[in-house]
């Protein structure tokens, strides 16, 4: 497998040679770029209701700290359908190149949309290099942070190439061999590592039987489980996987998970030791997953965490004077709201209070609840108040009592919804625009106004001087 990752990466820039330009070659008139580092976030499937209502509960009202550099807005369209799912629209952003459901870093067989490119025949589902993959060719350190298994979409679509978004054996694969100086997040139980029973290896989720851990180790990662391990760790290569699948929610993480901005923070440190800097993926994974179950304190929570990573990036781009930090989502998710049907009448005398007072005071997401509750749901109104609804009705507590096979979580979820006022309208993606947010160290060149996910990737490659697939047609 060593040897195909190999014979694919070189058939990225053998391919992109053809075609005219590599990606990895200065694009003509950009040189040497504006800027030695980029820290590239995506906080997964965050809709801007549930950005709003991140601000009222946990900053009253006041900006957080990504607020700051919202500068435009970006439509997430796929090449041919306008709702979009994390690998197609993680591609784009990645490697400046809208593609189609499912793929990850492969070109798209139908482009028909605005922003999308048509590939020749011979391109069609052909791989095309991301920003990470790029950067690493031009000798800078590279990282790749998420809180789900990092074999999820949308990391995978920085480090890896696969037809398919499930194909975790053969992403977790390609991840490996592609050197990333420092890869922090879940999903170690991909790679062979049985974190239940002393490090003992097991290839567990691997259907290819084999063991990546032994493969690590020979490339000089340390590899890390645990929290205090992470802080402690004075390496150059570090492999950290805190859970076998995804990391917990970071309102419900326990001490051995380190949080988002922590792992953000530690990467950063030891990639900048490099001279010729760096470039970083940092995900918030799980504000997409809060919003498929319509989890309110979930949603705006995970946001809060995502938020407090894009803040240690933004510091260190200020004091460094020579790094890029860009952020957006890929897609909306859950069309929440601040105001639902019941408020229809009355939302303008409704005060501050009735929108934040039980979000505030909740200590648990809904998911982390509902493993709380009992075999006999007789512990319900203890549930309720550890998410901040210390009153709850008997009609409340019988909605969750009485909800149908597979219904309680939902049943829960809308308990604490409509108690807030805040409304959804699907369990699903959102086609809708999404902000921008761009730190830029270069006033010539910053990104604003309406683009286009694939425009995002393509700003990245600008950063660093490096041409993109784009680039090559225009
Ligand atoms: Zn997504």
């Amino acid at each position: 497998m060593k040897k195909n990752v190999v014979s694919m990466l070189l058939a990225v820039v053998l391919l992109a040679n053809v075609a005219g330009a590599a990606f990895a070659a200065p694009l003509e008139g950009v040189g040497e770029g504006f800027a030695k580092n980029v820290i590239y976030l995506i906080p997964d499937g965050m809709s801007q209701g549930g950005v709003t209502l991140a601000r009222w509960v946990y900053n009253n009202g006041e900006p957080l700290h990504m607020d700051e550099t919202v500068s435009g807005l970006m439509q997430t369209h796929n090449s041919d359908t306008i709702v979009a799912d994390s690998a197609p629209a993680g591609t784009a952003m990645a490697t400046g190149v809208k593609t189609q459901d499912k793929l990850i870093g492969i070109k798209p067989a139908v482009a028909n949309l605005p922003g999308a490119f048509q590939p020749t025949e011979d391109e069609i589902y052909m791989p095309v290099a991301s920003i990470l993959e790029a950067a690493k060719l031009n000798g800078k350190k590279t990282g790749l942070i998420a809180t789900s298994e990092i074999q999820h979409a949308t990391p995978a679509d920085y480090s890896s190439h696969a037809v398919h978004r499930n194909e975790y054996t053969n992403i977790g694969e390609q991840q490996v061999y592609q050197g990333i100086d420092v890869v922090l997040g879940g999903g170690l139980g991909y790679l062979g590592l049985d974190t239940s029973d002393e490090k003992k290896i097991t290839s567990k989720y691997r259907v290819d039987g084999e063991d990546m851990i032994p493969v690590l180790e020979e490339m000089g990662y340390e590899i890390i489980t645990t929290r205090d391990e992470l802080l402690a760790s004075t390496a150059d290569k570090i492999w950290g996987g805190f859970a076998e699948k995804a990391m917990k929610r970071d309102l419900d993480k326990p001490a051995e998970e380190p949080s988002l901005a922590e792992m953000t923070q530690k990467a950063i440190d030891v990639l900048s030791q490099g001279e010729n800097g760096f470039f970083l993926f940092v995900e918030g994974s799980q504000v997409d997953w809060a919003a498929h179950a319509n989890d309110t304190v979930g949603i705006i929570s995970e946001i809060k965490a995502f938020d407090d990573a894009f803040g240690v990036a933004l510091d260190f781009a200020k004091a460094d004077g020579n790094t890029v930090v860009i952020a957006a989502t890929d897609h909306g998710n859950s069309g929440i709201t601040i105001g639902n049907m019941a408020t229809s009448s009355n939302y303008s005398t409704l005060p501050v209070e009735f929108f934040v007072q039980y979000l505030r005071k909740a200590t648990v997401t809904e998911e982390k609840a509902l493993s709380m509750i009992n075999e006999d749901g007789s512990n319900l109104a203890e549930v309720f108040a550890a998410l901040g609804i210390e009153d709850a009705t008997e009609e409340e507590i019988a909605s969750v009592l009485e909800a149908e096979e597979g219904g309680t979580a939902l049943a829960l979820a809308r308990v604490v919804s409509e108690r807030s006022g805040i409304g959804y309208s699907t369990l699903g993606h959102t086609g809708e625009d999404v902000a921008i947010y761009v730190y830029s160290p270069s006033a010539e060149n910053t990104l604003s106004g309406l683009i286009n996910n694939s425009e995002l990737g393509q700003y990245a490659a600008k950063a660093f001087g490096i041409s993109h697939c784009r680039a090559v047609r225009s």
